[in-house]
C-alpha cells in the first residue's frame, strides 16, 4: 500500500493514517545521539520500542492521561492521532545524570533536592536548547494554560512510571516527554505525544546499577540490544518470536 510519508526523524518515520485525523508512527532501528552526531543502528531496537511505547501510553491512559495513542498495528507501527506538536521537549529529573550532571559537575546518580521539570525548545538547528519558562511563554511556544496543563500531567507521569519501573527493578533516572495539540471541533485538548521507551529514559538496574537505556549507544558501553529486550521483557512485551521481523533461528542456552 502506498502511503504518503509525513515525515522522517531520528527514530520514527510518520505516514499519513487510513482515517483523516490519525497517523501511522513506523519505529526505525537507528540510533543517534549528541543532536546526531553519533549515528549507529540497535538491531530490533524500533520492535521492541513500539511495544514499550504501546504498553506505557496505554497504562497512562487508564490512569486518566491523555494520549495520542490508538494502537499498535504491527511490529514497527502504531496508529496515533495527528496532534499539533508543541516544540517543547520536557525534561524530568528524578536523579542528577546526562547533561545535568555535567551542567553543574555532579556525580551521576546524586540525589536531587526534589525532581526537577525542564524545558528544552525542540530545534535540531539549534541543538534542542535548554530554555526558561519566560521563553516558552514570550516566543508563544505554549501558552501559559497549556504550560499548567503540561507540567501538571507532567508530574502524573512522572509518579505513575518511577513506581511502575520501580515494580520491575528499574529506576527511573530521568526522560523526555513531548506533547501535543488535539483539536476536537473547536476544542482543544493537551496530549501526551511521541514515544516513551529506553531511548527516552534513562532506566537504571536497582540492584546492578547497570544502564538499560541509550546510554548504552551513547557512551559505547555495548549490550545495546540485550539491555532494550530486557526492558520489555520485564515490562512483559518480549515479543516471542524476539525483536527481529523475521525471526533467525537461535540456539537456546
Ligand atoms: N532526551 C531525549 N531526547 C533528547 C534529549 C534528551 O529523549 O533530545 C532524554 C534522555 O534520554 C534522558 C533525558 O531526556 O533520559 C535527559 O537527557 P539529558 O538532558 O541529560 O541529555 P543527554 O545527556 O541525553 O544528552
Amino acid at each position: 500500500m502506498r502511503r504518503k510519508r509525513l515525515y522522517e526523524g531520528k527514530a520514527k518515520i510518520l505516514y499519513e493514517g487510513p482515517e483523516p485525523g490519525t497517523i501511522v508512527q513506523y519505529f526505525k532501528d537507528d540510533a543517534t545521539a549528541f543532536n546526531a552526531q553519533k549515528r549507529g543502528t540497535i538491531t530490533g531496537k524500533g520492535v521492541l520500542n513500539n511495544r514499550i511505547s504501546e504498553y506505557l501510553m496505554t497504562h497512562l491512559a487508564e490512569m486518566g492521561i491523555p494520549t495520542h495513542f490508538i494502537r499498535r498495528l504491527n511490529m514497527r507501527e502504531q496508529l496515533v492521532r495527528e496532534v499539533e506538536i508543541i516544540p517543547l521537549e520536557i525534561v524530568v529529573r528524578n536523579v542528577a545524570a546526562g547533561s545535568f550532571a555535567q551542567r553543574f559537575k555532579m556525580e551521576e546518580g546524586s540525589p536531587l533536592p526534589r525532581t526537577l521539570i525542564e524545558y528544552c525548545y525542540k530545534s535540531d538547528e539549534l541543538g534542542d536548547p535548554l530554555v526558561a519558562e519566560e521563553h516558552v511563554l514570550a516566543f508563544n511556544w505554549a501558552s501559559p494554560q497549556e504550560l499548567d496543563e503540561i507540567v501538571a500531567l507532567t508530574v502524573r507521569v512522572n509518579d505513575y512510571l518511577s513506581g511502575l519501573f520501580l515494580g520491575i527493578g528499574l529506576k527511573l533516572v530521568d526522560f523526555k516527554l513531548e506533547f501535543g495539540r488535539l483539536w476536537e471541533g473547536e476544542e482543544m485538548r493537551v496530549v501526551l505525544a511521541d514515544e516513551i521507551s529506553p531511548d527516552s529514559c534513562r532506566l537504571w538496574d536497582l540492584q546492578t546499577g547497570e544502564k538499560m537505556d541509550k546510554d548504552r549507544f551513547r557512551r559505547d558501553l555495548g549490550g545495546i540490544e540485550e539491555a532494550y529486550q530486557e526492558v520489555a521483557r520485564r515490562l512483559g512485551v518480549l515479543p516471542e518470536t524476539g525483536p527481529a521481523d523475521a525471526p533467525a533461528p537461535q540456539t537456546l542456552q
